[in-house]
């Protein structure tokens, strides 16, 4: 399998869940990757379980000089990059009384400002028709209680992607996002609420999917795998819903 044979991957929050998963398949596909995330003893135990031509890169993607940094290691080590791969997020829930600035600015430095800032470190190192790939999300089509600020994020990130769709037109750069619905990934265990609650919302997710069940992180990264390829060659701006089909029907 060499569907990414000679690219140069970087993914963010690629120690765990869909960016893992992501990160696993192009190394596969025989891609050099770049594997950032914010725990250095989380890189280093998946590092130990990865076969293939790869780095990793602890990177904080709230903090401005820590994407510079990521962008500085992938190239000095790898010379240039062809797939930039803006997956980290997260998603603490918060009913909308009771949101707090710390609240909006932590979603908001890790879910927007860091994509937008490494996407501008990294630009210069993008290789011609190259590709930008994010993990947004379904929630900002839908309304999902207590996630406000988490649905704003994504959706502002959605329309970031619009923009910047058009302004790397010109170099062939490509620039797709994916929006997962419920997917198996340790994100619901961080967000701060009790186990019970997390598997009653998990059931009420999982019944409100027309496919009956949460996703996992493989079946994003074969739509990872899609979009960053040459199969998806004349693919651009779009965001592909992988989500069972819950944002549609
Ligand atoms: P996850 O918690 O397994 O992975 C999130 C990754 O982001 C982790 O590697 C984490 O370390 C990293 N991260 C968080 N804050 C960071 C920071 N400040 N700096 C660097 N890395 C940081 O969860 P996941 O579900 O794989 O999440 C990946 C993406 O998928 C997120 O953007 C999330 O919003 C999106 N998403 C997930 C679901 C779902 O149901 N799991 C649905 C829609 C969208």
């Amino acid at each position: 399998m060499n569907k990414l044979k000679d690219k140069v991957a970087v993914i963010t929050g690629a120690n765990s869940g869909i960016g893992l998963a992501t990160a696993k398949l192009y190394l596969k596909e025989d891609a050099k990757v770049v594997l950032s995330g914010r725990r250095k003893e989380a890189l280093e135990e998946v590092a130990k379980t990865l076969e293939g031509d790869f780095i990793t890169v602890v990177a904080d993607v709230s903090k401005d000089e820590d994407n510079k940094s990521l962008i500085e290691q992938a190239t000095n080590h790898y010379g240039k990059i062809d797939i930039l791969f803006l997956n980290a997020g997260i998603a603490p829930p918060t009913p909308t009384t009771e949101v707090t600035a710390e609240h909006y600015n932590q979603i908001f430095d890790i879910n927007v400002k860091g994509p937008i800032i490494a996407i501008k470190e990294a630009l210069p190192h993008i290789n011609d028709n190259g590709t930008i790939l994010f993990t947004n999300s379904i929630v900002h089509q839908k309304g999902f209680d207590g996630l406000s600020i988490y649905s704003a994020s994504k959706g502002a990130l959605r329309a970031y992607a619009r923009v910047l769709t058009s302004e790397v037109k010109s170099r062939g750069i490509r620039v797709n996002s994916i929006a997962p619905g419920p997917i198996d990934t340790p994100i619901y265990g961080k967000m701060g609420l009790p186990q019970d609650v997390v598997e009653e919302m998990g059931k009420g997710f999982a019944e409100s999917v027309p496919l009956g069940r949460f996703g996992t992180s493989e079946e994003i990264a074969n739509a990872a795998l899609f979009l960053a390829s040459d199969d998806a060659s004349y693919i651009n701006g779009v965001e592909l819903e992988v989500d069972g089909g819950l944002s549609q029907i």
